[in-house]
Formats: structure tokens, C-alpha cells, sequence
């Protein structure tokens, strides 16, 4: 293979150099948007990738290119191996980030301070106690505040990743939007997106146009300041005149970023995925085990990747059932 087909371009010239590795399918919480409420089967312990083989495969995507990788799940904390993981993937020149629940960060905190991590996506619904409860079907919401103070006293950069559900947590954006006035962080309202199991219906989403209404009528209009689109943007970013931080809206439902796409994501049992709306997945861990081709699937994948939402180009396609109920959980896929 020569050098310059060793870049990950798709057949639409999009070029792939952000890899997510989802590191467990396990995690502490049961979020109703994320995951059934009985959970999802797991796969089987064998077939999940060993730190090692997690080493492996970042040296081959590094190898394509790959700039930046995320460590996700599950809960990427929960993994036992995860400061193995995390030293393992620190030693390559490509900037790290977590995203994470924040419910076990303090016992991390000082790795990743060690490891020069210093990127955190912090998922938050909610800043109320019996809503945590509610959309979380778990307690934790003080520990999980406390990590929030501590990443932001530590000078974590931190995305919050809050998804809207119409009717659950529409009415806290503004609350939300508040604590950009004296924090440095950005918040991201997510769009509520279709999965296997999680009754997922189009009249939940909160639109763009309905979150800047709310924020205009709140801050008024003249201070809401629209910010310059990033190169591989996922959200269309803005801030309140005299606010720190910031907020975005990811509408990968509505509207969504897949023109300048380029994301890659590895599972935790060692498949790759070309698009998160994608149900075709192709296990590379099985191949790399057998001592075969790992890296012509690869290219393969992301050659084939579909323009759009893989293939899911409408609304009418987006919100047929049989369409993405083969689509893995976001727990599953790694988000
Ligand atoms: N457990 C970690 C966390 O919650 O940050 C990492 C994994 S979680 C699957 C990654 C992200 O996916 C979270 O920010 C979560 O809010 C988002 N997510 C999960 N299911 C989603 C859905 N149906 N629609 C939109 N975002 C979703
Ligand atoms: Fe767990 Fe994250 Fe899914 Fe919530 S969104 S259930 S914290 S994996």
C-alpha cells in the first residue's frame, strides 16, 4: 500500500482522520434515551478488545491518518483496564478525549492530568435531582455535580452533552444556557436520535428553531451571537453577549453535519461502524485475531460509507422502524 492511498477519503472526497473507540458496553447509568430499561445483551467478555488489541488497532488508524481519537462506551471509566487503555493511547500524537457521565471522574482525574488529557465531553440532561433520577433510572446526580465543579475547577475543556426530549427537559435550555454566563464550557443540545429499543418518536426532538426561540425571548435577540462554523462541524455553535462559555446544536435528525463528516467508529467488540445511523458494521477484531487483511476493510468501510445517514436521507426513511431498529443502542455503538 503506498502512502497516499493510506488516507481514509470516502467516495464522496470526505476525508476521516477522528476515530471513536468505544471501550466497554457496560455502564453505571440507564439513560431512557440511551438504553432499555433492562439493558441490552452484552457481548461476550472474549469478544470484547483487549487493551492490547485496542493499542493495535490506534496504531493502524494513526497509520491512516487519524488525528484525534474519543474514548467512549458504555461508560469508558467502568472499564478496569481503562488507565492501561488510556497510557497506551497517550503515547501516540493525536489529541485524546473522553466522553463521559462524570460519575467516576475524580478517580481518574489525576491519570488523565498525567496523561496531558485534558478533553472532556460531560453528559448532563438534566440539572435537577429527581429528573437525574427520572431520565437516568439510577441516583447519582450530587456525585455527578460534584465531578462537573471538579473538571471545570481542574480547567478541564468541557463540552456539556445534554439531550432534549420535548415534554422532559425542553424547559431546562435556558438554566442550561445560564451557567455558560460564568463558565467557560460550551453546552451541546443533542438531538434525540433513533435506536434500537428506545421508543425514540419524531414529536420528542426540540428544534433549532424552537431552542433559539426560547434563548431570544429570554436574552433577547441583539444578544444572542451567532459563532463561525468549525472545519468538521457537528454543531452550529453560538454564545450570549458577556457569557463565557458557549452553546451548540447538534441536529444530526433535523439537520444534519454528514457533508463534512468525518468520524470513524471502532466498537467495543472490535467493529467498525462507517456512520452511527449505519446498521452494517465489519468486525475487524475477528480478522486482526486471525492474523488477516485488518487494514482493506477498513478502507472498505469508509469507502462505502453513504452520503447521508447512511442512506436515511429523509425525514419519512429516518422515522420507519424498520429502517434503524437493527441499529444498535447508542450504549452498544459508542457515541
Ligand atoms: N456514558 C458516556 C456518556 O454518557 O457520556 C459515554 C457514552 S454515551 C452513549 C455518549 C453520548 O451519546 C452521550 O452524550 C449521550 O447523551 C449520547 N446519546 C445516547 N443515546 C442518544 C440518543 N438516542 N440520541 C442522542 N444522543 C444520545
Ligand atoms: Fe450510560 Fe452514557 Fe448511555 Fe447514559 S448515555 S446510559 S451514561 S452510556
Amino acid at each position: 500500500m503506498t502512502e497516499q492511498n493510506k488516507t481514509l477519503i470516502d467516495q464522496f472526497g470526505r476525508k476521516h482522520d477522528y476515530l471513536r473507540i468505544s471501550l466497554i458496553e457496560k455502564c453505571n447509568l440507564r439513560c431512557t434515551y440511551c438504553m432499555p430499561e433492562h439493558g441490552i445483551p452484552l457481548s461476550p467478555a472474549k469478544s470484547l478488545m483487549t487493551a492490547e488489541e485496542i493499542g493495535k488497532f490506534a496504531e493502524i488508524f494513526v497509520g491512516f491518518g487519524v488525528k484525534k481519537i474519543r474514548l467512549t462506551g458504555g461508560e469508558p471509566f467502568l472499564r478496569k483496564d481503562f488507565a492501561d487503555i488510556a497510557r497506551l493511547l497517550a503515547a501516540f500524537p493525536v489529541e485524546i478525549s473522553i466522553t463521559t457521565n462524570g460519575m467516576l471522574l475524580d478517580r481518574n482525574i489525576v491519570l488523565l492530568q498525567d496523561l496531558g488529557i485534558k478533553h472532556l465531553n460531560f453528559s448532563l440532561d438534566t440539572l435537577k435531582e429527581s429528573r437525574f433520577l427520572e431520565m437516568t433510572r439510577r441516583t447519582g446526580f450530587q456525585k455527578t455535580m460534584e465531578n462537573f465543579h471538579l473538571a471545570i475547577e481542574e480547567q478541564f475543556q468541557l463540552k456539556i452533552n445534554c439531550v432534549l426530549m420535548k415534554g422532559e427537559n425542553d424547559d431546562e435550555i435556558i438554566d442550561f444556557i445560564r451557567l455558560t454566563k460564568d463558565l467557560p464550557i460550551s453546552v451541546r443540545f443533542i438531538e434525540f436520535m433513533p435506536f434500537d429499543g428506545n421508543k425514540w418518536n419524531k414529536s420528542k426532538l426540540v428544534s433549532e428553531a424552537e431552542i433559539l426561540t426560547q434563548v431570544e425571548g429570554e436574552f433577547g435577540k441583539a444578544n444572542l451571537i451567532s459563532l463561525p462554523d468549525e472545519k468538521n462541524l457537528t454543531a452550529r455553535k453560538f454564545k450570549i453577549e458577556g457569557f463565557q462559555g458557549e452553546f451548540g446544536i447538534i441536529s444530526s435528525v433535523t439537520n444534519p453535519f454528514c457533508g463534512t463528516c468525518n468520524r470513524i467508529r471502532l466498537t467495543a467488540n472490535g467493529r467498525i461502524k462507517n456512520c452511527l445511523f449505519s446498521n452494517r458494521e465489519t468486525d475487524l477484531l475477528k480478522v486482526m485475531r486471525a492474523d488477516g487483511d485488518v487494514e482493506e476493510l477498513i478502507l472498505d468501510s469508509i469507502y462505502h460509507k453513504k452520503a447521508v445517514r447512511a442512506g436515511m436521507d429523509n425525514m419519512e426513511k429516518l422515522s420507519d422502524p424498520e429502517l434503524h431498529s437493527q441499529n444498535r443502542s447508542m450504549i452498544a455503538i459508542g457515541g
